[in-house]
């Protein structure tokens, strides 16, 4: 059995490709940082799987940092391969914690690439990059020859983690790739991102318990996928033949009024009723022109993402209004 091991399993996209391989007839191991809360709702119809936890997916607690913790695992696991997905994930936060972020988005990848290096089997190592590495580029849509010129905290860490990628893989000669990622979403996103925080709103309000939604700039234009899409192209970059960096997108890019729109006319609500805007939300500064290019993913992945932004949307609010029924049920 092909083996596997993830950081930021808990995450939404680790929680994805679990499920994927584990779908794929993987042997499966996540790092789990002890230091995190027990919650891993994401996980749980795999935890209660008996025929899953701890027979085909297994947890060991590492926290990035934790470079001795980690080579123990990589030793004992020997995976074929490692998919690093763990990081400071939300660009917003990234200016109000910009060490936490270079230390985990940054050196965290570092680390790991250090590990990998020294190792006598080395896994295929995948890296999750952002679409916030190309900041305000000057044409869009960009594609992996586009020059890194990020504009945030978190862009910044992810710049130095992609450029050390190329780096082992070009000079250390290991198999690593980066997923170059533009935002992608899904009913298992966190929710202080903008489309699960408005599938949320939208579903409370539609079910009266809540009346307004405070956003911040409404001015951003992003390009959308789901998830499990990206997830499934990952794995398709480790079974290629040679490694190399991919940028994964829908090629098209919405407005957050447009998510607004799709995701209200899904309750049969109107947006502007309840949205107010609220300075705490709004950064110090901003990407533009975020739209990817994933012909080379075509081409030589053979992948595509599918989802369009009213079916996310609709997803994610069904999703929001099934999971405060469930609460209000248990509760
Ligand atoms: P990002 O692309 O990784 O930063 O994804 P987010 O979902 O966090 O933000 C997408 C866009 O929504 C950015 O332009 C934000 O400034 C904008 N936005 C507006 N209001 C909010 C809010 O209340 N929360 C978040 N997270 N973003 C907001």
């Amino acid at each position: 059995m092909p083996s596997a091991i993830l950081t930021g399993i808990t995450g939404q996209d680790g929680s994805y490709l679990a499920e994927q391989l584990l779908n794929k007839n993987y042997v499966v191991h996540g790092l789990v940082r002890r230091t995190s809360s027990t919650q891993r709702v994401r996980l749980d119809p795999l935890f209660h799987d008996s025929e899953v936890y701890n027979k085909r997916l297994f947890l060991h607690y590492a926290d990035l940092d934790d470079t001795t913790t980690i080579r123990r695992i990589l030793l004992k696991t020997e995976p074929d391969e490692l998919y690093h997905l763990a990081g400071q994930s939300h660009v917003g936060a990234s200016f109000e914690i910009p060490e936490t972020t270079c230390q985990f988005t940054g050196m965290g990848t570092l680390k790991l690439l250090e590990i990998v290096r020294d190792l006598a089997k080395k896994p295929r190592f995948l890296h999750i990059s952002s679409s916030e590495i190309f900041g305000r580029p000057d044409s869009a849509p960009q594609n992996e020859e586009t020059p890194m010129r990020p504009v945030t905290p978190y862009g910044v860490a992810k710049t130095f983690a992609t450029n050390m990628v190329r780096l082992y893989r070009d000079s250390f000669g290991v198999f690593a790739c980066n997923a170059i990622c533009y935002n992608h979403e899904s009913e298992r996103r966190g929710e202080s991102f903008v489309t699960r925080k408005i599938s949320k709103a939208a579903a409370a309000i539609s079910l009266g318990l809540q009346d307004k939604l405070k956003l911040g700039s409404l001015d951003g234009k992003r390009d959308w996928g789901y998830a499990p899409d990206y997830t499934d192209a990952m794995w398709r970059m480790l079974q290629q033949p040679t490694p190399d960096d991919y940028i994964l997108a829908t090629g098209t890019a919405y407005s957050i009024r447009d998510f607004l729109d799709a995701a209200f006319q899904a309750v049969k609500l109107n947006w502007q009723d309840h949205v107010e805007q609220d300075p705490k939300y709004m950064r110090p500064s901003e990407v533009t022109h975020l739209v990817g290019d994933a012909r080379k993913a075509r081409e030589k992945l053979d992948w595509v993402a599918t989802t369009n932004l009213r079916e996310l949307a609709e997803r994610m609010v069904r999703h929001d209004r099934q999971q405060h029924a469930d609460n209000k049920n248990s509760g």
